[in-house]
């Protein structure tokens, strides 16, 4: 660490933190990243699929994509298929190799000039005045501190940095789902579509998935809802049974265990002195549970507004508001329909399930693959059970 005090320091380098430290640090701001694992991107909590929507925050470089994909397919528990494509589009998305991507997001962050600090954890904010004013932090070198006008925490699903600085994060189990995945091989799968499994008995209040990681691989995991995990009947339990099920000859090349916030966003994502983003302001749509473009959409406007603030030596809440605004705008609707969706789907019966499946089956064409013509879609092809939607959402 070169300095004391900062114009912003970011907690957390995943996709979140280092845009916006990019973001800020492109404005000629001086940022300090700090990161709490000893390698940015390891270990990886993500099924690592994203839209080609990718492609309006960053360069896509072969070096950290393992597989494009032409869209989804999704299976309802009778077996009904639903293909979910891009009009007059081959490609409808990647799939990541995030060890790979977080890194190239954290080095964009430190060519445009910020200091990144590794090894390093948050354990408190400085609070003075009213305000935010820095965090306390800890590494090999021992306990210090290190001031900013400007924090962000960017923290991701476990986040401490906005109740530490007086947001409510509170998350209730019923609004997190409880992940596990295994990388496998030697297994005969989809290489050009994701697939999604969707079956009370195969993953309660949520689903299971198979994405292809190139040619050998696939990311082959299981999400279900926290209120309905226990003892032998937590996702892992669930994962082994569907891989027992659809690749009993598979080898499995390394496990992964995560949590996905899907409570739709926080009440409020700024305080004084204090900005959250990604995971950490639960901008993960609820629906999907895909959360790495509205980190990198939130973390470019945040980046953006710190610099604002900066240029204004104004730190206030009220100053930092501009952020709040200007991702519900960006894409506040798309959560809030994708936070009722969800609750619709996760309470249908599973017969009410197949025949929402049958009215969307022979496969929808969006015209891009963005979440919002995709629920746009959705509803379109379901005006009865989805009507109260509309009004949301346009
Ligand atoms: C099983 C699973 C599958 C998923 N699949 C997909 C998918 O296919 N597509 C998709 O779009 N999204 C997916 N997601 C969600 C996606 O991974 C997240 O939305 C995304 O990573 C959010 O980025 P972030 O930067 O906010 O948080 P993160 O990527 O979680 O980064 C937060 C960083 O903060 C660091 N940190 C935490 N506390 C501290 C501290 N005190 N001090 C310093 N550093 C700290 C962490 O070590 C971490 O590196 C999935 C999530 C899970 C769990």
């Amino acid at each position: 660490m070169k300095k004391e005090k900062y114009d912003v320091v970011v907690v957390g380098a995943g996709p979140a933190g280092s845009i916006t430290a990019k973001t800020a640090a492109e404005r000629g701001l001086d940022v300090l990243l700090i990161e709490r694992n000893a390698e940015i991107g390891v270990p990886v909590k993500c099924a690592e699929a994203v839209s080609k929507e990718i492609e309006r925050f960053v360069e896509v470089d072969s070096g950290w994509v393992c597989a494009e994909v032409k869209g989804t397919i999704s299976y309802a528990p009778d077996g009904t298929k639903v293909i979910l494509s891009v009009e007059g589009a081959e490609e409808a998305g990647y799939v990541l190799e995030r060890k790979l991507f977080d890194k190239f997001l954290a080095q964009e962050a430190a060519r445009a000039g910020a200091e990144v600090l590794v090894k390093t954890q948050a354990y408190g904010v400085v609070q003075e005045e009213g305000y935010v004013k820095g965090v306390y932090a800890r590494n090999a070198g021992g306990d210090f501190c290190i001031y900013a006008n400007v924090v962000v925490g960017a923290d991701g699903v476990e986040s401490k940095v906005g109740r530490w600085g007086g947001i409510d994060t509170t998350l209730r189990l019923a609004d997190v789902a409880s992940c596990a995945q295994f990388l496998m091989c030697d297994i005969e799968f989809n290489r050009d579509y994701c697939e999604l499994f969707f079956d009370y008995d195969t993953a309660p209040r949520g689903y299971a998935w198979v994405f292809p990681k190139g040619e050998h691989c696939a990311n082959v995991g299981v999400g279900i809802g926290g209120d309905v995990s226990g003892e032998k009947h937590r996702a892992y339990d669930y994962l082994n049974a569907f891989v027992k099920d659809k690749f009993p000859n598979g080898k499995i090349l390394a496990e992964m265990y995560g949590a996905v916030p899907l409570s739709g966003p926080v009440y409020e994502t700024v305080a004084n002195g204090l900005i959250l983003v990604g995971d950490a302001a639960r901008h993960v749509n609820p629906i999907t549970g895909g959360g790495i473009l509205e980190a990198m959409q939130g973390g470019e406007i945040a980046g953006d507004v710190i610099a604002k603030a900066v240029r204004e030596n104004s730190f206030s809440k009220k100053r930092l508001q501009e952020y709040e605004k200007r991702w519900r705008k960006e894409f506040g609707k798309v959560l809030e329909v994708g936070l009722k969706t969800k609750n619709i789907v996760l309470n249908l019966s599973r017969q009410d399930l197949n025949k929402f499946f049958h009215s969307l089956a022979g496969g929808i064409r969006i015209k891009e693959f963005s979440e919002r013509a995709l629920l746009k879609e959705m509803i379109k092809k379901n005006p009865r059970m989805l009507f109260s939607l509309v009004r949301i959402m346009f």
